[in-house]
């Protein structure tokens, strides 16, 4: 599939100077100044001959380790009928992500933003018999979500690639089974492609269904928050990990009163102010709730001063799935015209929710906001000062060296790149869809599902995101481009440069290695800039003066020095590196 073209003068390689402004992150600059992809638009880019080689690879270990997990490949089309859709709901729950379309007979259909449909509608006109199942197909196949943001070049894309798989089952067990061989099969990937990776527990957002997890690749760019335990193998996604709170709330000790806070509304200016510690205020939240009706209602949510809310938490709480955060005018309405910065839960109308973050349950004797301009309180203590909360709930982010869930040691915090998401969906499609097949007995049951993607095109910028250095790429071995770049130093020059040259590309061609020859007869310097720049794992420099002494140079892309290497050795040399 690879054209067998090695040689840079027949090849395409387009690197420049200069990144593009738009160009944020380490890893979008990078391939676009290798020459890797060339924005076509928003959110969409060519995939450059340099840089197909790099995808290409990627995309062969994820197919190679999802056959060896026993999955069939299938390719379905991208573009689907909204009456599928509309037989799950959600052709409205996914909104404007999704890129809509209409036909010459105005029929309506969207680009694919994923498969779930188009799998199930499959899956309930070709299985019948539960002797059919288990079954998993997946395909490597082109995506299209219209992203708020575009951003991070190929990482948030609106076209991407992307590896999606979906299983199908008589039971839970059975799901189970595959859903663990997925997770087997998507830890053998990233670790062949040689990236620091962790799987975490995530939330399902819209996919839905019951439990599932996430492959990041670490690092501190990453857009989201990981907590991992320092005792035990507990990860997950800070959306989604636990803080246990434990002890019991002390007595209180201190009166309530004003305090005058005339310029101070955060937190932390109250404390410092007050001369104490932020840990012991309290700051309010002013939410509007929406109930099945539609009918609004004002909502205080209460969190330790230093602590952040958690909106994936928050919508799990009873009453909260439908919030935004209240405007000014609210806040004002509902708390005797007072404005944001000085509010808080003593005092409010009988009709207003408060919901307490279980850490500031545990409180007593605190700071909040006086609902009066420019003033605080302190000493406030629930039950005596004002009732205790609606309700009780984990509503924030966990924060460094909280205890694990799993009581097994404590909370550190890191950054990823989400590359993979497995899920176990149950019957949410099979049931909207109708997807039965015929148990033992002859009866109809909905089939129980898992889905598995993989961003095989965010792939190749997590991981140059990864790794990377003032020079370029440092691509691991797995997915660079070429394994190996011969510069000749005045290859048209001087005969014995090009004849060793050429001999000892023809050799590393013959053992299947990926060799780039550079036969332009461009200075060393740009030579070593270039292949620094696309990450070339190993280079050997093939002048006259060293051929003198019958030797070469080889310099590895992680190494800064570069050493002599005998001619006859050279490609064993190189061989020994690439095992
Ligand atoms: P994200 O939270 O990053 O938006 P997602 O949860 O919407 O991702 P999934 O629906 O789980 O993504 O899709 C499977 C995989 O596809 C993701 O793990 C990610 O690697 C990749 N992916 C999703 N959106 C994009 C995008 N806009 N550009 C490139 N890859 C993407
Ligand atoms: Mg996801």
């Amino acid at each position: 599939m690879i054209g067998k073209i090695m040689r840079s003068s027949q090849f395409f390689i387009s690197t420049q100077k200069e990144a593009p402004s738009d160009a944020e992150l380490m890893s979008h600059q990078l391939m676009v100044r290798a020459g890797l992809i060339k924005k076509l638009g928003s959110g969409l880019y060519s995939w450059m001959p340099l840089g197909l080689r790099v995808l290409r690879k990627v995309e062969a270990i994820v197919r190679e380790e999802m056959n060896k997990a026993g999955a069939l490949e299938l390719l379905m089309p991208a573009v689907q009928p909204r009456e599928l859709w509309e037989e799950t709901g959600r052709w409205a729950v996914f909104g404007p992500q999704m890129l809509k379309i209409q036909d010459r007979h105005e029929r309506e259909f969207c680009f694919g933003p994923t498969h779930e449909e188009v799998i199930t509608d499959i899956a309930r006109k070709e299985i019948n018999s539960y002797k059919q199942l288990p079954l998993t197909f997946y395909q490597v196949q082109t995506k299209f979500r219209d992203e708020i943001r575009p951003r991070f070049g190929v990482m948030r894309a609106r076209e991407f690639l992307m590896k999606d798989a979906y299983s199908f089952h008589t039971n839970h067990e059975s799901l189970e089974d595959t859903y663990q061989q997925m997770h087997q099969a998507y830890t053998n990937i990233f670790t062949r492609l040689g990236l620091k990776f962790r799987a975490v527990k995530a939330d399902s957002g819209a996919i839905g269904g019951d439990g599932s997890q996430e492959f990041h690749v670490l690092a501190d760019s990453g857009e989201d928050g990981l907590a991992y335990c320092d005792g035990s193998d507990y990860a997950a996604n800070v959306e989604m990990a636990e803080t246990v709170v434990s002890g019991t709330r002390a007595a209180a000790t201190e009166t309530m009163r004003d305090v005058d806070t005339p310029k101070q509304t955060a937190c932390e200016d109250v404390a410092k102010l007050l001369d104490m510690s932020v840990e012991r205020t309290v700051k309010a939240i002013a939410l509007m709730l929406k109930d099945d009706e539609g009918n609004e209602s004002f909502c205080l949510a209460l969190l330790r001063g230093d602590h952040h809310l958690n909106e994936v938490k928050l919508t799990k709480v009873d009453g909260c799935s439908d919030f935004r955060f209240a405007v000014e005018a609210e806040i004002r309405e509902h708390l005797n015209n007072c404005p944001p910065g000085f509010i808080g839960p003593v005092g409010v109308a009988d009709n207003v929710r408060v919901v307490a973050d279980k850490t500031v349950a545990l409180m007593s004797d605190f700071v909040c906001g006086a609902n009066k301009p420019k003033f605080h309180l302190s000493g406030v203590n629930f039950g005596r000062d004002l009732p205790e909360p609606s309700a009780v709930a984990d509503i924030r982010d966990v924060v460094e060296g909280d205890a694990s869930p799993d009581g097994k040691g404590t909370l550190a915090l890191c950054r990823g790149i989400e590359v993979g998401h497995i899920f176990q969906l149950g019957s949410k499609y099979s049931e909207a869809m109708n997807a039965t097949y015929l148990d033992e007995n002859g009866k109809s049951q909905f089939m129980k599902m898992g889905c598995y993607g993989i961003g095989v095109s965010r792939i190749v910028g997590a991981a140059i995101e990864q790794c990377s250095d003032e020079k370029g790429i440092v691509f691991p071995l797995s997915m660079a481009p070429f394994t190996v770049v011969i510069c000749p130093i005045g290859f048209h020059k001087s005969d014995v440069v090009k004849e060793a040259a050429n001999a000892l590309y023809q050799d590393l061609l013959q053992e299947g290695v990926d060799v780039l020859l550079d036969d332009r007869s461009e200075r060393p310097g740009v030579m070593f800039a270039e292949s620094d720049l696309m990450g070339i794992p190993h280079r050997v420099v093939i002048g006259e003066r060293g051929l003198a002494d019958e030797a070469v140079e080889y310099k590895s892309r992680q190494q800064t020095d570069a050493q002599n290497v005998s001619l006859s050795e050279i490609k064993q040399h190189i061989l020994t590196q690439l095992n």
